[in-house]
């Protein structure tokens, strides 16, 4: 497949990247113009998969997490993965209201956050350690480039 652009991030499973990562992927994707709830959605997204990584995958010591951004014409390809614990049964976790840890108030909701405001959500193994999430988010159309309005900005 053929980028216009790409980054990728490494950090450490800490929660106060979640933000970071939130963050620094919302200001890579604004070159393609997106619209403020496009912007949202993926925020969203991110901050569900990141969480993930820190609260599942590396329950006990901190680990490495990548976040991987693509972007093609109008469309925004991202991929969270870690090297933690993995899942077992991928088909089961991806269920509304499944989660392994009920004790600590997670509502097994963030798979189907991901899934419904991206247009796809892929998981798989990474390996024979930790969890590989894909997503894609289709933008809505071309923007024209207004000055003084009408563009997102962080
Ligand atoms: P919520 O996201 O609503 O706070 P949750 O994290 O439990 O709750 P999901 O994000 O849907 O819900 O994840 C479902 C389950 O999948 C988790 O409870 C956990 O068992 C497993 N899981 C998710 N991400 C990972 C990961 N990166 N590594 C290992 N297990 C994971
Ligand atoms: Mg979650």
């Amino acid at each position: 497949m053929e980028y216009i652009n790409q980054m990728t991030l490494i950090f450490e499973s800490h929660s106060i990247n979640e933000g970071f990562a939130r963050s620094a992927v919302a200001g890579f994707c604004v070159q393609l113009n997106p619209t403020l709830d496009e912007i949202t959605d993926i925020k969203t997204a991110v901050s569900e998969a990141v969480t993930n990584c820190v609260v599942h995958a590396y329950p006990k010591k901190r680990g490495e997490i990548t976040v991987w951004v693509g972007l093609i014409d109008r469309e925004i390809h991202i991929r969270i993965s870690d090297k933690g614990v993995g899942i077992d049964d991928i088909e089961k976790a991806r269920e509304p209201f499944y989660t392994t840890k009920p004790s600590e108030e997670r509502a097994g909701m963030g798979f189907t956050v991901m899934e419904s405001f991206m247009d796809e959500l892929n998981l798989s193994k990474n390996g024979d350690r930790g969890l590989v999430v894909e997503m894609k988010k289709k933008l809505a159309c071309k923007r024209a480039v207004k000055v003084g309005g009408g563009n997102v900005r962080l």
